[in-house]
């Protein structure tokens, strides 16, 4: 399971470090969450897909193969 926060739309609320400490992190400058690592440990899987129907402006997404393979917003592809 990979997981990254799109920073456009986090706002900062802390739920997805408070719930999974071990895999999310806020950013001291700009106060918006990060993933730690791309690869979600096995054993913090649940906490994890709590944190993602945790937070208010469904920020964290869930990185598939469908999603890998999609071009980002801005990209000209
Ligand atoms: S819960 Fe969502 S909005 Fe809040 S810090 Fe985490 S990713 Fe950002």
């Amino acid at each position: 399971m990979k997981v990254r926060v799109d920073s456009t739309r986090c706002q900062g609320h802390t739920l997805c470090a408070m719930i999974a400490p071990e895999s999310f992190e806020l950013d001291d400058v700009d106060g918006h969450a990060h993933a730690i690592a791309d690869e979600v440990p096995a054993g913090h899987r649940e906490q994890v897909e709590e944190a993602i129907r945790s937070c208010p402006e469904q920020a964290i997404i869930v990185l598939t193969e469908a999603t890998l393979a999609a071009p980002a917003q801005g990209d000209p592809r």
